[in-house]
């Protein structure tokens, strides 16, 4: 704001003229451009210039009477009444100072008003006031819209229609006044009111416009005829706007153009389209000459955060001038305050900004988990009406989001059960309006196709940011399928077809069937009160078993079938087949437990039956063997060759009878553990190959040779070992009645020696090669069933041999052969 003590020149003037002629005083008042008023010495209005009319909206009528202050902004009051009073102190002093009247449309002008002490002045006695409108050099802030002639590209942000009208207004009419062609591209009701503004300062405007140096065209249309797929084609823009320019600039007139299509394509949301036209301005700039005035409204830049838009449109222009808001402002002071207040405005606004967007990507997170989740997560309001619906419920429960969101959950519920079921969540709805969390209830839901479904759901409160309840969330699994299975172990374990407990990992039984109770012989109470331990229960022989399968069941989650022992309460053992499983995510297991007491009693008749029946076979079959040997010597010795002949065939027989027996004998004495072996220095060499002689002898079907030698002495029994090495041999022609030859290797490593017996027979499929050690075992398939056997002897082999320290083994393929491994320590090399 400005007070300059000079006298005015209209003040001047209008002392002058009122002195001298009033009738010429009041035409040239009434004529003045300058509204022109007289103030009485208690402020009011006695007079004022009809051109009060077009500069601010009021008849003189309805101001005259009024107080002086009454138009005056409450930001400029104490100014005003400043100079006022400082006028009123010193007569016929002139003083000037700027302010801010309101128009009748309710808009603010800015004025430069001066005011003379003629109180004094007989006839005249009051202030005379001129007020110049100078809202023009406010808007331009530091320039004057009537000076924008020189050739420049600005852009000029606007808040109000009426103030862009008034820059335009003045930047064109100045234009036309001097002579300059001016163009406008403009919206209609913009071109509409800037040529009733330029009427209302006096110009011609239609002459101006049949002169050609007025040129006024719709921006929409303009826009149109150089537009291609939504950006501005150069080419088009050049001869559409170009040659405009170049038609107006005949006779060197220079040119102002007022253009809206940047800012129409800018309210389209068309931005690039925007940035591009300014560049296309810029480029015509540099072969045409004129000045550019372009306007955007400011509202256009909010409801986003178009920062680099808006720096590229600034950059796109040479000057750029800000809003009324601001150029409105009365002085330097006022602007930096206002430039202060918009920094700290935006400061926060950023602030603020990036605290929503942590919030909202806060919450594009929970929406993530929320949507990923294979629950079913349900939001709901107090009325039962869905909300939310993620993911995992549309798969549950077979409706979309779009589906239900906005019915009522009911929708879900049983038609059978809906009583119970409207019951349910009445209860519900009141605890969680209470603020209370429903955990766990378990429920029957309806998918869309009518099957239904069990879920296990957790309910919680919705709260918005004040703290109430505005609905709840749901949280559904689907246990249909563990509810299922649960039933069904539910049914296996009542039906006490198979014992069946429930255990810690430490061996505490927490849980058991009564076929498990029974077979142990506690009650349910004891079970319940703790007594039941697996190492109380348990033989200590057995407690490394039950060490290894605790192992297993740790490492793999389940512990494979192993037989033990259980002691029964009344300390009775009980042998049992056992498997246990672990209980996913639980420190716990689930055990079946077989009572093989009746197997394993049988087993051992089946044992007696034999050791007694091998014993009372061995004495008639030895009596036989005796007296088969004495008549077959009495009748060669008799001549009888043919009776000895049937005789010698006789003894061959009563000699596989007896090895039979033999081989009873040894399998049930190994079962006792009673088989008895010589420690005595063996040379393996020596003997290996005096057991394929005697081999030989017997076969003349396969020649078996033997390869290597080992040079050393083994510690053994040399008849049990002959055993050994004999069944190999003797399994080996048998398993190969196709082929010719058996081979022995002989072979020694560093501390042990290796035989190794093969043959090119049969072969032994893969899945019996592990059993065919076991008591009895024989392979019974189309291969094996023309060979007669009764599956003990490698039986008693691999008992010899690993009594010996030794190891035992098989490498075989089917239909090629196969080769027996036996492995013994060596005691010395010879
Ligand atoms: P067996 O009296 O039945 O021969 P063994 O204990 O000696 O009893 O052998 C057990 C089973 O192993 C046999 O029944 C046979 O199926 C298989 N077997 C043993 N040796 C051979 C071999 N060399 N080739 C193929 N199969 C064999």
């Amino acid at each position: 704001m400005t007070i300059v003590s000079k006298k005015s020149h209209t003040s001047y003037q209008t002392e002058k003229a009122l002195g001298q002629n009033e009738q010429h005083s009041r035409s040239l008042i009434e004529n003045s451009s300058d509204i022109i008023a007289l103030i009485n010495a208690e402020d009011i209005v006695t007079y004022v210039s009809p051109s009060i009319t077009p500069i601010l909206g009021y008849t003189p009528e309805e101001i005259i009477g009024c107080h002086t202050l009454v138009l005056v902004h409450s930001d400029d009051l104490d100014t005003v009444q400043q100079v006022l009073g400082e006028i009123r102190q010193t007569p016929v002093r002139s003083l000037r100072a700027e302010y801010r009247l309101r128009c009748k449309d309710g808009s603010w002008r800015w004025f430069e008003g001066s005011g003379t002490n003629l109180l004094h002045v007989p006839g005249i006695e009051a202030i005379v006031g001129t007020f110049r409108d100078i809202t023009r050099w406010k808007l331009a802030s530091h320039s004057h819209w009537s000076e924008m002639c020189e050739p420049e590209h600005f852009v000029r942000f606007y808040e109000t229609d009426a103030s862009l009208m008034n820059s335009v207004s003045e930047f064109i009419g100045t234009g036309l006044r001097s002579g300059d062609a001016c163009i406008v591209i403009a919206t209609q009701p913009h071109s509409e009111s800037l040529e009733e503004r330029l009427k209302c300062d006096g110009l011609e405007v239609a002459a101006a416009r049949q002169r050609g140096q007025y040129i006024s065209i719709d921006a929409a249309t303009t826009l149109s005829k150089f537009m291609v797929d939504g950006s501005p084609e150069p080419g088009r823009f050049t001869k559409v706007v170009g040659s405009m320019i170049a038609r107006a600039t005949k006779g060197q007139r220079h040119v102002r153009i007022f253009g809206e299509m940047v800012a129409l394509l800018w309210a389209d949301g068309n931005r690039a389209a925007a940035i591009r036209l300014e560049e296309l301005w810029n480029d015509l700039a540099r072969t045409h000459s004129f000045s550019l005035f372009c306007a955007y409204p400011m509202h256009s830049f909010g409801g986003g955060v178009y920062e680099a838009e808006f720096t590229e449109i600034c950059k796109q222009h040479a000057r750029v001038i800000p809003a009324e808001s601001y150029t409105l402002l009365s002085g330097p002071d006022a602007r930096l305050r206002a430039i202060t207040l918009l920094q700290q405005k935006a400061n926060s606004l950023e602030v603020e900004i990036a605290q929503r967007k942590r919030a909202e990507d806060a919450l594009l997170h929970l929406a993530a988990i929320v949507e990923s989740s294979d629950d079913a997560i349900i939001g709901k309001n107090l009325e039962g009406i869905v909300t939310s619906w993620n993911a995992a419920a549309e798969r549950m429960y077979g409706y979309s989001a779009e589906e239900i969101v906005g019915k009522p959950i009911t929708l879900l519920f049983a038609p059978d059960r809906q009583d119970a079921m409207n019951l349910q969540f009445t209860q519900i709805m009141a605890r969680i309006r209470r603020g209370e969390r429903v955990d766990h209830y378990e429920t029957i839901r309806l998918r869309k196709d009518g099957t239904r479904l069990t879920v296990s759901v957790t309910v919680s409160p919705i709260k918005d940011s004040t703290g109430i309840i505005i609905g709840a969330s749901a949280i559904a699994r689907d246990i249909t399928e563990h509810k299922r299975l649960e039933a069904k172990f539910r049914r296996l374990f009542d039906s006490n077809l198979i014992g069946v407990f429930v255990s810690d990992f430490a061996g505490t039984f927490l849980d058991a069937n009564d076929a498990f109770l029974d077979l142990l012989g506690y009650t349910r109470e004891e079970l319940l009160a703790g007594t039941m331990q697996r190492d109380a229960l348990t033989p200590p022989e057995f407690h490394s078993l039950s060490q290894d399968a605790l192992k297993a069941l740790q490492e793999t989650g389940a512990s494979g079938t192993y037989e033990k022992e259980y002691l029964h309460k009344s300390g009775k053992r009980i042998p049992v087949l056992v498997a246990v499983a672990r209980i996913e995510h639980t420190e716990t297991c689930i055990g079946f437990v077989l009572d093989i007491s009746e197997r394993k009693e049988l087993d051992r008749r089946k044992d007696e039956f034999i050791s007694i029946a091998s014993h009372e076979l061995k004495t008639p079959v030895t009596s036989i063997k005796g007296f088969t040997q004495l008549l077959k010597r009495k009748l060669e010795k008799q001549g009888l060759q043919e009776e000895a002949a049937f005789l010698a065939r006789m003894e061959g027989q009563v000699d596989r009878l007896t090895k039979l027996v033999n081989d009873l004998l040894d399998v049930s004495k190994i079962h006792a553990g009673q088989l008895d072996y010589a420690q005595e220095a063996i040379a393996l060499d020596e003997l290996i190959r005096a057991i394929v002689d005697t081999a030989q002898l017997t076969s003349s079907t396969h020649t078996i040779t033997v390869h290597g030698a080992s040079h050393c002495h083994i510690l053994g029994d040399r008849d049990r070992l002959e055993q050994v090495f004999l069944n190999l041999i003797s399994n080996a022609i048998k398993y190969s009645p196709q082929a010719d030859s058996v081979d022995v290797y002989i072979e020694a490593a560093k501390d042990e020696v290796l035989v190794k017996v093969q043959d090119y027979g049969i072969g032994i499929p893969k899945e019996h090669e592990s059993k065919i050690f076991d008591r009895f075992y024989r392979v019974y398939d189309e291969n094996n069933k023309m060979f007669p056997g009764l599956g003990m002897g490698l039986y008693i082999s691999r008992e010899i041999v690993e009594r010996h320290g030794g190891k035992m083994w098989v490498e075989s393929t089917e239909g090629k052969g196969s080769t027996f491994f036996v492995s013994l320590p060596i005691i010395l090399f010879s």
